[in-house]
C-alpha cells in the first residue's frame, strides 16, 4: 500500500489505497516501514510523502471506527514517528488532504501543494474530532480563530489560502512530485527541523473561545464534539503540546463512542447506500436531459425551476394566466437577487440564470423538453387533464413527472399511452433549498427513467431517495401520524408549546406545531377534510380544526397556533389556549400534566411505527432510506441518525412498550425485530442479503 522509491538522496513514500487513499489498515504499517528505512539509511537526506492516483490521504477509513483501538490503523503512532523524525519530511498534497490526511501532513516538517488542493479537518461532521494531533497542531499554524473556524465548520480551504496562512510552505505549479523533490533538496540540510509541535499559538485570547462556545449553541445545538474541539484548541494555547496531545486521545475516544457519532456515521453510510437501487445495474442506460419543462409557477414550480437553472439547464415554465406567470417569475428573480445581495451570486449569475428561463402560456412549448415536471394544484382531475395533454404533445422518450404530495402516481400514469415514462419527483418546500427529493417509482416506471432521475437529483445537488406509491409516500405519511399524535397529546393536557419544546430538545429545529404554523394550517385542514369525506366520516372538528376556522392560518396570516412578531418567534396566544381548554371541557377530558419524556417517546414512537409499516410494505427499500428522508426533509437531527436508527439506540423493545402503553398497535415488523433483539440495520442487512440471492 505504500511504495518506496529512491530519487537520488530523497526517499519518496507513495500511498496507494484507491479510490481516496483512506488511512486503512496497511497504510500506517507501510509508512512506518518506509520511515524506518529512511532513518537507517545514511544516503537518504529527506523524505517526501505523496498520494498515488487522484488525491493525498482524504481521511480516516470510517469503516475502522468501530474496531477496538489495538486493531484500528495506528494514525497517532505514525504521526509521532513523523514528528520525531531526524530528517526533513515533506508532504506533497493534491486532491484533498482531509482529517487524518491533514494530520499526517501537519506532522511533517514541510507541506507543499498544487494550487487546487483542498485541506481540512472535517471530523466534526461525523461527530468526532481530529484525534491525531490536529487539534493541537492546526492552531499552532493558522492561529486559534482560524483553526476553530476550520475544525467547527469542517469545511476545507483551498491550497492558495493555506499558503497565505502558512499551512502550506510552497505552491507547486506543474508536476507535483518533481516540485516536491526540488523543494526537499532545498531543505535537506536545514537544522534544527521545523516542528509545529514546538510552536506557540497566535491569538488565543479567552474571548475567542468564549465567543466560539456561544456560537456553537446556535450552529451545533446539543452536540458533543464541537465543545470538545473548543476545549482542546484552548489547551493548545494554554498547555504544553504533550498535555494537549494526551487529552486529545481521550476526548477523541469519548466522541467516537458517543451515540451522536454513531448517528452521524450511520447517515454517512446510509446516504451513500440510498443512491443504490437493488436490481438496477450500473449499466442501465440514462436519458440525456438537456431541456426541462415545468408546469405551474406557484410555490413549488418556481423553486423546482430554479434547481435546473442553477445547474445550467434551460427551463420553460408554463402557467395559465399572464398574471400567475409574472408573479412566479417575480418570485424567482427576487430569490436570486436576494442571494446576490448576500454575496452568494454575482449580478451576472442572476442574469445568466434568468436568461435560461422561458415563460410561456402554451403547453405546446414543452414539445422539445426532455423532462417535464407538473406542479399544479393538488387535484386529480387537473393532473389527469395535464398528463393527457402532455401525452399528446411531449416528444418520444420525454420523462413526465408529477410533484404531487398525496395523489396516486399510477392513476396519473394510466391516462397516458406511456406509463413507463411517468414518475413522481416529490420536491420539498422551499424546493430550491431543501436537499431531499423523493423519487416515486410507479408500477410501470422504466429502469432508465428511474436511473436518469437518480442521476439528475445528484446533478442538481439533491439527495434522491426512491420510494413507492402510497398516500403521502414516505415522509408525509410518517409526518401525518406524528401530527395526529401531537394533537392527541394536546387533547390530553400538554400545551402546543410543551410538545414543540420537547421536540426542540431532541434536536429538531421545529416541533410539530411550529411546523404546522409555517406550512399553513389550511393545508393540513384541507387534507383532513378530504380524507374524512373519502372515508365517509364526519367533518374534522378537533381543536386544531377549530383554530383554522377562526381564520388564523399560521405564519402567513400573522398567527395560527402561536402569535408571531417581526422576528418570527412563536409566542403562545391566550385565546387559542382558551379555545383548547374549551374543547377539552366539551369532550369531558380532564387535562393531565405530560412530561417531555412522554412527549418524545410517543412522537418518535409513532414515526418509527409508521416507518416499520412503510418498510414492510416495500414502499421504502431500506430503513436507512427512511432516515435519510426524515433528516433531509423534516429536520430530524443528523446526529441522531434518523428515526429508525434512533429506535435502535433506544432498543426496539422500549419503542414497542411505549406504543402499547399509549394505546397504539405496534407494526408486526417492529414487534418481530424487537422480539429477536434486532435493529432496523439488521433488517436492512437481511433484506440486502435476500435480494442478492
Ligand atoms: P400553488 O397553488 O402555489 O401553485 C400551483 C400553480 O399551478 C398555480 O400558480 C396555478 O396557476 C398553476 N396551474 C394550475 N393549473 C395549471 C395548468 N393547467 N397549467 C399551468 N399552470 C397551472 O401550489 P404548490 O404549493 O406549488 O403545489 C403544487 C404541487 O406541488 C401540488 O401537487 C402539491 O401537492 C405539491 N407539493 C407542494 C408542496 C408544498 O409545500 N407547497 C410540497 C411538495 C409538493
Amino acid at each position: 500500500m505504500v511504495e518506496q522509491s529512491r530519487h537520488d538522496d530523497i526517499l519518496v513514500l507513495t500511498i496507494h489505497n484507491p479510490p481516496v487513499n483512506a488511512f486503512s489498515p496497511g497504510v500506517p504499517e507501510g509508512l512506518k516501514a518506509g520511515l524506518s528505512a529512511a532513518a537507517a539509511d545514511d544516503r537518504i537526506a529527506a523524505v517526501v510523502l505523496i498520494g498515488g492516483g487522484r488525491t493525498f490521504v482524504a481521511g480516516a477509513d470510517i469503516k475502522t471506527f468501530g474496531l477496538p483501538r489495538e486493531q484500528a490503523p495506528d494514525l497517532r503512532g505514525t504521526v509521532q514517528q513523523l514528528d520525531a523524525f531526524p530528517k526533513p519530511t515533506v508532504a506533497a498534497l493534491h486532491g484533498t488532504a482531509l482529517g487524518g490526511g491533514l494530520e499526517l501532513a501537519l506532522a511533517c516538517s514541510y507541506r507543499v501543494a498544487v494550487p487546487d488542493a483542498r485541506l481540512g479537518l472535517p471530523e466534526v461532521k461525523l461527530g468526532v474530532l481530529p484525534g491525531a494531533g490536529g487539534t493541537q497542531r492546526l492552531p499552532r499554524v493558522v492561529g486559534a480563530q482560524k483553526a476553530l473556524d476550520m475544525m467547527l465548520s469542517g469545511a476545507p480551504i483551498q491550497a492558495t489560502e493555506a499558503k497565505e496562512l502558512g499551512l502550506v510552505d510552497d505552491l507547486i505549479e506543474g508536476g507535483l512530485l518533481e516540485g516536491a523533490l526540488a523543494f526537499a533538496r532545498r531543505v535537506a540540510a536545514v537544522r534544527p527541523l521545523p516542528r509545529i509541535s514546538e510552536r506557540a499559538v497566535d491569538g488565543g485570547s479567552p474571548e475567542v473561545f468564549a465567543a466560539a462556545r456561544e456560537a456553537i449553541k446556535k450552529t451545533h445545538r446539543g452536540q458533543l464534539s464541537p465543545s470538545l474541539i473548543i476545549d482542546l484548541a484552548e489547551m493548545a494555547v494554554n498547555r504544553p503540546f504533550e498535555e494537549g496531545w494526551q487529552a486529545e486521545a481521550q476526548k477523541f475516544m469519548e466522541a467516537r463512542e458517543s451515540p451522536q457519532s454513531r448517528g452521524l456515521r450511520h447517515l454517512f453510510f446510509t446516504e451513500r447506500e440510498s443512491a443504490k437501487i437493488p436490481g438496477l445495474g450500473k449499466d442501465t442506460p440514462l436519458l440525456d436531459i438537456r431541456r426541462v419543462g415545468v408546469i405551474g409557477a406557484g410555490t413549488m414550480g418556481g423553486g423546482i425551476a430554479m434547481n435546473f437553472l442553477n445547474a445550467g439547464l434551460p427551463v420553460t415554465i408554463v402557467e395559465t394566466t399572464e398574471e400567475a406567470l409574472d408573479r412566479g417569475l417575480g418570485v424567482i428573480r427576487r430569490n436570486y437577487e436576494s442571494s446576490a445581495k448576500k454575496g452568494r451570486l454575482s449580478a451576472d449569475d442572476v442574469e445568466r440564470r434568468m436568461a435560461l428561463l422561458t415563460p410561456s402560456l402554451d403547453m405546446g412549448d414543452l414539445k422539445d423538453a426532455d423532462l417535464i415536471i407538473e406542479a399544479v394544484f393538488e387535484d386529480m382531475g387537473v393532473k389527469k387533464d395535464i398528463f393527457t395533454r402532455l401525452d399528446a404533445l411531449a416528444k418520444d422518450g420525454a420523462i413526465l413527472a408529477t410533484n404531487t404530495s398525496t395523489l396516486d402516481v399510477n392513476e396519473i400514469a394510466a391516462v397516458t399511452s406511456r406509463p413507463e415514462q411517468v414518475i413522481g419527483l416529490h420536491f420539498f418546500s422551499p424546493a430550491n433549498v431543501m436537499k431531499l427529493l423523493e423519487i416515486v417509482r410507479a408500477e410501470n416506471t422504466s429502469d432508465t427513467v428511474l436511473a436518469t432521475c437518480m442521476a439528475l437529483a445528484k446533478k442538481i445537488g439533491k439527495v434522491g431517495v426512491v420510494v413507492g406509491v402510497c398516500d403521502g409516500f414516505v415522509g408525509n405519511r410518517m409526518v401525518h401520524r406524528y401530527g395526529e399524535e401531537a394533537r392527541r397529546l394536546v387533547d390530553e393536557g400538554a400545551s402546543p408549546a410543551d410538545v414543540d419544546a420537547a421536540m426542540n430538545a431532541l434536536g429538531l429545529p421545529m416541533g410539530p406545531f411550529q411546523m404546522t404554523d409555517m406550512a399553513g394550517l389550511d393545508i393540513g385542514y384541507a387534507i383532513r377534510v378530504h380524507r374524512a369525506r373519502q372515508r365517509g366520516e364526519p367533518e374534522p372538528d378537533g381543536w386544531l380544526d377549530r383554530i383554522v376556522k377562526t381564520g388564523r392560518k399560521g405564519q402567513k396570516t400573522g398567527g395560527g397556533i402561536y402569535d408571531y412578531d417581526e422576528t418570527r418567534r412563536p409566542r403562545p396566544n391566550a385565546d387559542m389556549q382558551a379555545l383548547i381548554e374549551a374543547y377539552r371541557a366539551e369532550k369531558g377530558i380532564t387535562p393531565r400534566s405530560i412530561s417531555a419524556d412522554e412527549i418524545t417517546r410517543r412522537l418518535t414512537g409513532t414515526l418509527i411505527n409508521e416507518g416499520a409499516r412503510i418498510l414492510d410494505e416495500g414502499i421504502a427499500q431500506r430503513a436507512g432510506d427512511i432516515d435519510v428522508i426524515y433528516i433531509y426533509g423534516y429536520g430530524f437531527p443528523a446526529y441522531r441518525g434518523g428515526p429508525m436508527h434512533y429506535a435502535g439506540e433506544q432498543g426496539l423493545q422500549k419503542v414497542v412498550d411505549a406504543l402499547k402503553q399509549y394505546g397504539h398497535t405496534p407494526a408486526p415488523l417492529l414487534e418481530r425485530l424487537a422480539r429477536e433483539g434486532k435493529t432496523f440495520a439488521d433488517f436492512d442487512r437481511e433484506r440486502a442479503n435476500s435480494s442478492q440471492k
